[in-house]
């Protein structure tokens, strides 16, 4: 048989497969746990194979360095805010914005469904912006992707490298008006276990949630800063309870199946651009930045063109690869050794069940957490 294997361990839920079938086979469901993955009506599939050569996650490793250049970048004081790191992500979308062309990334409705979207309007791609650490549902973004390149526009696509090497596959090297930007990637939670988390926070604040920021930069950036919940009137919530979902996806336990292996983990990108948390970066310049560093990699001339046109837009330093190739990880998230409990617990029990078992809420761990938080402050202010 030709088509697409479906064992969830070599599958990533990027949507090349179920995009490129012309034959309408292939349906993009949730599983047991909540994972997008790809199901076949063997009645519609004609075996013409489509699927299995689109699919790069099953392909093999690539390795090799295609860095060609390392960069920080920090944006406006205002945007880099609003940014999880240093705001690249704004730059080289305000270039191709600025050039009448479309961007596709990650938005989260207000019911918290996140999934991947294409606009030209600015106030959509700023609903891009921040971190969400959620798998974001690709939907037919490819269709949309195509018929915006076949009209001639310039499109840059951001995502999971997984996600890039997916858009990647589907248009190879058909079109030189297609931007592709991955960042360094932790993994990837499912959208059904966060609104369930929401559904939760609801229950233990007594009201309704109406946005929810992972990395909030209130206390500045840095990877363990708060998750913050609003309601109708602001933010209220930056309680350690909030942070159950985090940890869980920091500790590598809700993350797809396919994410213990991923071969994107790797010098070699799928993207043009690559963009990351500058993590270290004090090491380098000798001076603590509070507010967010972007690191950026270029891999193709292409990428390096957007770059050379946000200089005026943002601080741009180059950087020696070999200073910056500690931020790179080389092998998958390692599967921790109390999984197979967590899911069990999960599926058979439900999420408040997980929070109390798995994450830490006890006074000592609210009383520290409580001390780090006034910290900060005083170390901000
Ligand atoms: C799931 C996930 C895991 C990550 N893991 C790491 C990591 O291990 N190390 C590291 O250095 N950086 C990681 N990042 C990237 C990092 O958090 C910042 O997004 C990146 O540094 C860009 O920051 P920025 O300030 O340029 O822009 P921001 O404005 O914060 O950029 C947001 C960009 O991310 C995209 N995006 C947001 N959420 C999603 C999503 N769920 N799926 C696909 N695209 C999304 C948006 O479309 C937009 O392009 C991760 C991001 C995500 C979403
Ligand atoms: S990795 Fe992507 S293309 Fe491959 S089977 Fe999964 S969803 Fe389809
Ligand atoms: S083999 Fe062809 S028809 Fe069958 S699911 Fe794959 S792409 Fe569709
Ligand atoms: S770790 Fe790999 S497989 Fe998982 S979301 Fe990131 S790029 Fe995709």
């Amino acid at each position: 048989m030709n088509r697409i294997d479906l064992d969830s361990k070599f599958c990533c839920g990027c949507a090349a497969c179920a995009n490129i079938c012309a034959h309408k086979a292939i349906t993009m469901v949730e599983d047991s746990r909540g994972f997008i993955v790809p199901t076949i009506n063997e009645s519609k599939c004609v075996d013409c194979g489509l699927c299995k050569k689109v699919c790069d996650f099953k392909k093999g490793k690539l390795t090799e360095n295609n860095t060609l250049h390392a960069y920080s970048l920090v944006n406006d004081a205002e945007i880099v805010k609003d940014s999880t790191s240093g705001g690249a992500f704004t730059a080289l979308s305000d270039v191709i914005l600025n050039e009448g062309g479309l961007i596709a990334g990650a938005i989260m409705e207000p019911d918290f469904t996140v999934h991947h979207v294409i606009t030209k309007d600015s106030t959509i791609r700023n609903k891009m912006r921040g971190s969400k650490y959620v798998q974001s549902d690709m939907g037919n973004i490819y269709l949309t992707v195509k018929e915006e390149l076949k009209g001639g526009k310039k499109v840059l696509f951001t995502g999971t490298p997984c996600q890039c090497a997916g858009i990647k596959s589907f248009f190879g090297d058909m079109y030189e008006n297609l931007y592709i930007v991955d960042f360094l990637c932790h993994g990837v939670p499912n959208n059904k276990m966060f609104k369930e988390h929401i559904h939760f926070l609801e229950g233990q604040y007594r009201n309704k949630i109406v946005d929810f920021t992972f990395r909030d930069k209130r206390y500045g950036w840095n990877p363990y800063n708060n998750n913050n919940i609003f309601n109708a009137y602001g933010s209220v919530g930056t309680r350690l309870i909030n942070q159950a979902y985090y940890s869980f996806f920091l500790r590598n336990l809700s993350l797809r199946d396919g994410c213990y292996n991923c071969k994107y983990r790797s010098l070699h990108r799928p993207s043009d651009i690559t963009i990351a948390d500058f993590w270290g970066i004090e090491k380098l310049t000798g001076e603590k930045n509070h507010t967010g560093v972007s690191l950026v990699l270029a891999h193709s001339e292409k990428g390096e063109t957007i770059l050379h046109r946000i200089r005026q837009l943002c601080t741009l330093t180059e950087y020696p690869f070999e200073k910056v190739a500690y931020r790179i990880a080389l092998k998958p998230a390692p599967r921790p050794k109390e999984l197979a409990v967590f899911w069990n617990t999960y599926n058979q029990k439900g999420y408040t069940t997980l929070v109390e078992k798995f994450f830490d809420n006890s006074l000592k761990k609210r009383i520290y957490y409580e001390i780090r938080k006034v910290a900060k402050r005083l170390i901000l202010s």
